[in-house]
């Protein structure tokens, strides 16, 4: 299946058909240079048509207040219920899970906030403390009472807090949570290459040699929760967003309809070509149900 440019008629059945709009944030609503022209011109529309608007975002080094005080400060009209980020969203995910222990987080203060919110205690965040030689790391204190290891955005990751990381992980029942996968970094700026939370999280599983379970887009955890809070019904659902792994790979694991714009990471000449009829597994590309230049021409046609 080919990609199809939205127009007008398309642009109508998606709105008569959808009762919630979920957004990726940079790259969809703003980036780097401030707000997306006519983004909060679509949010404001959908919103009087009385349309659900969430904000949906991999970024792990913000709070769910600190990403309302972002969304506000651009002038969105959002409020706490409609943020859903990782950080947040990993907090919950252990909450749920009726996690008992201590937290050995490779990651940022804003996780560490989130995991206060819930009750759970943590270690790690911030530089590890270095040490001299081998002699001096077997002799590492362990602490026995973490019971996960948490990766995400973390620019201070080291080789002692990865190797304290792996360490845990050779415990058979400490859970592995990763945010996100997120390769890189949007910038606008192509000379510059900004190591995404996958950096991170591969540079844990390596030398732990186990898979974490990944909490962020494209995996279903924070749908689920959005879904469970708001009474959501997937078939009526529309995933915005520039990244086709994580945006509309999302929209795929959770059954949303899907619409990807051209104004964040990926160019026109990445789109999706014509499914190879003998294309199997990872090699089926994958195909949002729409796109366009950027989150306004949506908003044109309210
Ligand atoms: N992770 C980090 C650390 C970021 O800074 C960003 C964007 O700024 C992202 C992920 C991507 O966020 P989104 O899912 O909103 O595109
Ligand atoms: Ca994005």
């Amino acid at each position: 299946m080919a990609c199809e440019r939205l127009n007008e008629s398309s642009a109508k059945k998606l709105l008569a058909g959808a009762d919630s709009f979920l957004f990726d944030c940079d790259g969809v609503l703003w980036d780097g240079r401030g707000v997306i022209p006519g983004s909060l011109e679509t949010i404001k529309k959908l919103k009087a048509l009385g349309k659900k608007v969430f904000y949906v975002t991999n970024n792990s080094s913000k709070t769910r207040d600190g990403y309302l005080q972002k969304a506000k400060q651009f002038g969105f009209p959002a409020t706490v219920d409609e943020i859903v980020c990782t950080a947040y969203i990993a907090a919950l995910y252990l909450k749920n899970k009726q996690f008992k222990g201590k937290v050995f987080v490779v990651g940022n203060t804003a996780m560490g906030q989130e995991l206060d919110a819930v009750g759970i205690a943590h270690t790690g965040i911030g530089p590890a403390p270095t040490v001299g030689g081998i002699p001096d790391w077997v002799d590492l204190k362990w602490d026995s009472d973490i019971k996960c290891v948490l990766v995400g955005f973390d620019a201070d990751i080291s080789y002692m807090k990865i190797l304290r990381a792996a360490s845990y992980l050779q415990r058979p029942e400490c859970l592995f949570v990763g945010t996100n996968e997120d390769t890189h970094l949007p910038v606008n700026n192509s000379a510059t290459r900004i190591p995404g939370t996958g950096t991170m999280v591969i540079a844990v599983a390596f030398p732990a040699q186990r898979k974490p379970v990944i909490v962020g887009k494209p995996e279903p955890p924070m749908f689920e929760e959005l879904k469970k809070l708001h009474n959501l019904n997937s078939d009526r659902c529309v995933m915005v967003g520039d990244r086709l792994e994580s945006d509309i790979g999302l929209a795929k694991s959770c059954g949303l309809k899907s619409m990807l714009v051209l104004s964040g990471v990926t160019s026109e000449a990445e789109l999706p070509k014509p499914n190879p009829a003998q294309a199997t597994g990872s090699d089926i590309p994958v195909v949002p149900d729409f796109y366009t230049n950027c989150l306004g021409d949506l908003g044109k046609f309210i």
